[in-house]
């Protein structure tokens, strides 16, 4: 291990320190990838002409659990990808493009055949794992899986960007020593109230989709379509449709043991629903006259909550993306976003939202 890693090592500690690299299975293989993807985007943002932020050592976490976490440690920033997320994902995605009704249009469906449903596409750790992995027959759709893989870690990267670069993780650093409104509002856990808590996870996935949009823009601009990426990342609306395709998915298995449609302001994160709305709102401020590009992007968001239903067996999130309550509750989140904002400004290493470029 060199010094970094080392740093790393310790940082994660408690959550399982480093993933040992030198292991050579297709975990590896696809942590590789995503990081390379990650460290090459991450050298892109930190050259814009913004405030300058620090350096974020990126690696994988030996944990078997579904997640990332940004975490600051002896004053340097970390972000850790759990090892777990490789397995659950290719676990997921490969299932979903196996099915002939989902993403019907992409690929040679008629190849896939019919699998039994798994207990649950909820999976919080790939110890849970039960049923044996699919793969789709078609080798477009086994490519476009990999690439959704991918998109996948890449967003939960830029979220845990987000809590570091839009100051979170500074701002709860400095918390404690405060005795403003903000940290009266504080449990004596010393724990952030969660409405504050679900209002940073929103800038958080906002900022994510802000940056991932742009990374997918940027590949199809520059004809990076080599490979398998190829078949279907050359048109924008397609690409940024795919994406949120993954994103829902993303969001759907890491709102474990949530109930959907429940609007839950002490839980400390979003539900799967709001979260839906968020990533489509922002899409929306995106591209605010690009009708096509909107229809697509809600139709495969719709897709993906399809899918879950599709490989799995619990009958979660059926109607969720449409219950009137959650897209009202993400409206009082972005409205509760300026009472947050201020607090955040003196932390922050980048415009903060409204973004100036809107
Ligand atoms: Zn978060």
């Amino acid at each position: 291990m060199n010094s970094e890693e080392d740093k790393f090592n310790l940082a994660f500690k408690s959550y399982g320190g480093i993933y040992n690299f030198s292991r050579q299975n297709s975990t590896t293989t696809m942590i590789v990838f995503a990081l390379t993807r990650i460290r090459w985007h991450l050298d892109i943002i930190r050259k814009q002409k913004e405030m300058p932020f620090p350096e974020i050592f990126i690696s994988a976490v030996n944990n078997s659990r579904f997640g990332a976490k940004a975490i600051k440690f002896e004053g340097k920033y970390y972000i850790g990808i759990y090892i777990g997320t490789i397995k659950i994902l290719e676990y997921l995605f490969m299932r979903i493009l196996s099915s002939p009704n989902i993403l019907k249009d992409l690929g040679d469906v008629s190849l896939e055949v019919h699998h039994d449903k798994i207990f649950s596409a909820r999976i919080s750790d790939e110890n849970h794992i039960i049923d044996d992995f699919v793969r789709p027959n078609c080798e477009k759709r086994r490519s476009l899986a990999l690439q959704l893989i991918s998109q996948a870690v890449h967003y939960l990267f830029l979220h845990e960007l987000a809590h570091i670069r839009n100051g979170h993780l500074d701002l709860l650093d400095y918390l404690p020593n405060d005795s403003n409104l903000l940290v009266q509002a504080m449990t004596n856990k010393k724990e952030f109230i969660p409405l504050v808590s679900q209002t940073l996870e929103m800038d958080a996935d906002a900022a994510a989709t802000l940056l991932g949009t742009q990374q997918i823009e940027f590949i199809c601009s520059n004809q990076w379509t080599e490979g398998f990426l190829h078949d279907f990342f050359i048109v924008k609306d397609q690409s940024v449709a795919l994406w949120a395709f993954s994103v829902m998915i993303v969001w759907s298995i890491s709102n474990f043991g949530e109930k959907e449609s429940e609007i839950n302001i002490l839980s400390s994160h979003p539900g799967v629903g709001v979260r839906g709305y968020i990533v489509s709102n922002m899409i929306q401020t995106i591209y605010p006259n690009d009708d096509k590009l909107l229809d697509m992007a809600g139709e495969y968001m719709g897709e993906a909550l399809k899918a879950f239903l599709e490989i799995s067996e619990s009958k979660f999130h059926k109607q969720s993306f449409t219950v009137e309550k959650e897209r009202k509750f993400t409206a009082f989140l972005t409205a509760y976003w300026n009472n947050v904002r201020p607090f955040l400004e003196p932390y922050a290493f980048c415009a903060l939202a409204p973004y100036k470029e809107f």
